[in-house]
């Protein structure tokens, strides 16, 4: 992993790489690879001992053209304001990509929650949404789930919101337990598009998910819901890891079992009959699709040079470092791009904006129809792209879709005064 690729700068390299195929006015274009503002902030907050503990923390308000700013909150001690940035803006594109009206964001705040009680990390949030209170809203800024955040959390903010603003407004954030105003479908949303888009990979390349053999690095929520659809598509997920090592059986994992064994042992490692591998070994394995479903750069120059399978799906956001995609594409290994491949939860996201607003609860059944919808019509848009310009990647085709969108919304907005 190279810790030393700015996601920052690759995010930025990505919009080039796609405005070099549309005649964008340099100033706008300017403000499309730029936050428009970012929250830095230091939380004090009291440890179950007494003790006072600081913490740093963001928010990224990248571009509103197009809605409000939307996106998740990230809790990891990698958290830094260059890393909140770029996630911010790969928000901006990928809910244009799927063409739902929000702009993008993102937040974090360094820390490993495994290091703090229930307690602490309520603490810990509460102390944030106050920071986050003046910025977000449903009509402004609408804050969700990622990498070591979920229902909980979701609902603290919720709650420390309404109780400040003396309301209720459950839109003001999303990915809520149902019960507390959230969706059906939420939690399974990013790793059921991630499924969806692998199948109309292999059928774009002639090919049939169910004969493939996958392999997913990272075994959070996004990673083990793909490798469980996955698996119900038909497919044999033959590897998976996490931050403490991987697993394979060539003869094909039971996903939901070593989810399992992560819930009850803290990690996928030692799972009954599966070998141990390290990352490089799961990146590099003799499968037909490969998962990053981790974090940023997963994937470098080296990594990429020995990459076996055919198609990456990139359930993680920013999996890949620009050498890397430069190597893949080299390779005539196809790549489908973070910004539709995990579309799927800012997209059920939306859904739930819409229900909190109109008070008005979808079915599950519901929720995934128009998410297949969704995610299918965006795959045939980036596909009509790649082919009709002629373009080199898929990322671009998504890029130059997205980067239009936007585009015009900021061109339309005009500047001010
Ligand atoms: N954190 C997720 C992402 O990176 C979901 C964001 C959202 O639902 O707003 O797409």
């Amino acid at each position: 992993m190279s810790e030393e690729v700015n996601p920052f700068e690759s995010m930025q390299e990505q919009i080039d790489d796609a405005a070099v195929h549309l005649d964008i006015d340099p100033g706008v274009l300017e403000r499309l690879k730029n936050p428009e503002r970012v929250l830095e902030t230091t939380l004090s907050v009291e440890m179950d001992d007494g003790a006072i503990e600081t913490f740093r923390a963001y928010r990224s308000q990248f571009n509103g053209d197009r809605g409000p700013y939307k996106g998740g909150i990230r809790y990891h001690p990698g958290v830094n304001r260059d890393e909140v940035k770029a996630l911010s803006g790969w928000m901006v594109y990928k809910c244009a990509a799927v063409d739902i009206p929000f702009g993008g964001g993102k937040g974090g705040i360094a820390l490993d929650p495994s290091g703090y009680s229930a307690d602490e990390l309520e603490r810990v949030t509460r102390a944030y949404t106050e920071e986050l209170r003046p910025l977000i809203g449903e009509d402004r800024d609408i804050p969700a789930p990622d990498v070591n955040t979920g229902q909980r959390e979701m609902n603290w903010v919720k709650d420390t919101y309404e109780s400040l603003e003396n309301t209720t407004e459950p839109g003001v954030v999303t990915g809520k337990a149902v019960e507390s105003g959230g969706s059906e479908g939420r939690v399974e949303a990013t790793g059921r598009s991630v499924a969806i888009v692998s199948r109309e990979a292999f059928d774009y390349r002639g090919g049939d998910v169910a004969d493939a053999t996958v392999a997913v690095q990272g075994y959070g929520n996004a990673g083990w819901v793909a490798a469980d659809l996955l698996e119900d598509m038909g497919a044999t997920v033959v590897a998976v890891s996490d931050s403490s090592g991987a697993i394979h059986d060539p003869d094909g994992l039971d996903p939901v079992a070593v989810k399992d064994h992560k819930r009850d042992t803290g990690s996928v490692a030692g799972f009954e009959g599966a070998g141990a591998w390290t990352n490089r070994d799961l990146l590099t394995a003799d499968v037909d699709l490969l998962v990053p479903a981790a974090l940023e750069n997963a994937i470098d120059a080296d990594i990429a040079a020995d990459v076996s399978a055919d198609i990456i799906v990139e359930a993680a956001n920013g999996p890949l470092t620009p050498d890397a995609d430069d190597i893949l594409e080299e390779r005539d290994v196809l790549v489908v791009p973070d910004i539709l491949a995990n579309a799927g939860g800012v997209t059920v996201s939306y859904f739930e904006w819409v229900q909190n607003r109109q008070r008005f609860q979808w079915t599950e059944q519901r929720v995934n129809d128009e998410l297949e919808r969704v995610v299918t019509e965006a795959f045939d848009e980036l596909v009509d792209t790649f082919e009709e310009r002629e373009l080199g990647t898929f990322r671009e085709a998504m890029y130059v879709v997205a980067l239009q969108r936007v585009r015009r919304a900021a061109e339309q907005s005009g500047v001010w005064p």
